[in-house]
């Protein structure tokens, strides 16, 4: 049996904070941690003593990184992706599929599951598209988008092998309650987004069995003091859990702090909406339309917003250091609320007995030392304390 044990300075578990604590991990599966005083004899295999141990990042909604996308449906973007989300701290994602012909998001459906099993995993798809607004298109391309159809979404959950693991659902659109319930039926999470629902109209999503909002704000309808609308009823319901982009773009600070305000502590998701130019120059990039990314921002030729260039590393410096969220809370936002949001809780999410051993080492500037997938080391920084 494979058995080593960590210590470092610090653990978030998230759930509480050890100091000086000891993760134990046995053929890739935590079983035990302690605080180090408590058995001080029993051997540490590695020190980390300078160093925050915290559970592995989750990106429920993240397209591309490093030059490649998911709606490339080719098994080399995949594994690319896999590997190139390790150096930021990301051990499990969902791949996030945008409005396409449908055989070509069954082709990238089919994709994801073909993907080594190596490096971050691939926890099955957010399903973005296509059952969206034509009135919030977003980045979307508007002749992509579909009327909801439990047939069509029934040929996508099969193409996927039912590894569905999120979808958005405009919930105001012809057919979109009885998909909503049909999908939520199947143990997919639903998301409302994309949408141009009034509050009465979102109401019904939630009630039909939606219980997340995809990046709050972005392509949705306005809050009105009169009309509340999608934002006002995803916001009220504490069941419902929300998506915030956290690159200090597609949603201002002070909203950002307003939100951790109103919502419960586990219902505040921080995503990334990253496409293939994270971690590439500025410049133009191709997807199905040009993408014009200049100082890290991607927009369309007419201005609107088309994903980030955000990763989870960053996002968690931006909540701790630029918004004064604790620390505690900020690595809980990534960690447990995506796992329960998606329902892979048992396994991993937070550090505790039983849970597999997907661990980031950060340093005290919460820069990304050490990634842990399984228990084996899938990256290592080997310039600590570069400054960013
Ligand atoms: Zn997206």
């Amino acid at each position: 049996m494979r058995s080593f044990s960590l210590s470092a300075g610090e653990i978030l578990t998230p759930y509480k904070k050890i100091k000086n604590g000891v993760i134990t991990i046995e053929n890739g599966i935590i079983t035990e941690v302690r605080e180090h005083r408590e058995r001080g004899n029993k051997k540490i295999s590695s020190d980390f003593s300078e160093s925050i141990i915290v559970p592995g990042f989750i990106d429920v909604h993240i397209h591309g990184i490093a030059g490649v996308d998911v709606m490339d449906a080719m098994v080399e973007s995949m594994d690319k992706m896999r590997k190139s989300l390790v150096n930021h701290g990301v051990t499990a994602f969902c791949p996030t599929l945008d409005a396409a012909p449908l055989d070509h998001i069954k082709k990238a459906l089919k994709t994801i599951n073909a993907s080594k099993r190596s490096n971050a995993r691939a926890l099955g798809a957010h399903l973005e598209g296509p059952f969206l607004s034509p009135e919030k298109p977003g980045a979307m391309i508007s002749e992509n988008l579909r009327t909801p159809s439990i047939d069509e979404f029934d040929e996508l959950w099969n193409a996927s092998k039912k590894s569905i693991k999120l979808t958005t659902i405009a919930p105001e659109v012809p057919g979109a309650i009885e998909l909503i319930k049909h999908a939520s039926s199947l143990g997919v999470t639903v998301s409302l987004g994309h949408s141009n629902a009034t509050y009465e109209e979102a109401l019904g999503g939630i009630k039909a069995g939606a219980s997340h909002a995809t990046h709050l704000f972005n392509a949705m309808r306005e809050c009105h003091h009169r009309e509340p609308g999608i934002l006002g009823a995803v916001l009220e319901d504490p069941k419902v859990s929300v998506e915030l982009i956290m690159d200090l773009v597609h949603v201002h600070p002070s909203i950002t702090r307003l939100v951790c305000k109103l919502k419960p502590k586990d219902k505040v998701i921080i995503v990334t909406d990253a496409i293939r130019a994270t971690d590439m120059p500025d410049g133009v990039y191709k997807n199905r339309y040009e993408l014009h990314v200049k100082n890290g921002e991607v927009r369309l030729p007419d201005g609107t917003l088309a994903g980030s260039t955000l990763t989870l590393d960053k996002a968690l410096r931006n909540l701790v250091f630029k918004l004064g969220i604790p620390l505690k809370d900020a690595v809980t936002m990534m960690t447990v609320n995506p796992a329960k949001d998606i329902r892979v809780d048992d396994e991993i999410g937070s550090i505790e007995v039983g849970k597999r051993a997907d661990l980031v080492i950060l340093d005290k500037n919460l820069n990304v030392t050490k990634t842990i997938v399984g228990g084996e080391i899938v990256f290592e920084n080997l310039k600590p304390n570069r400054s960013r």
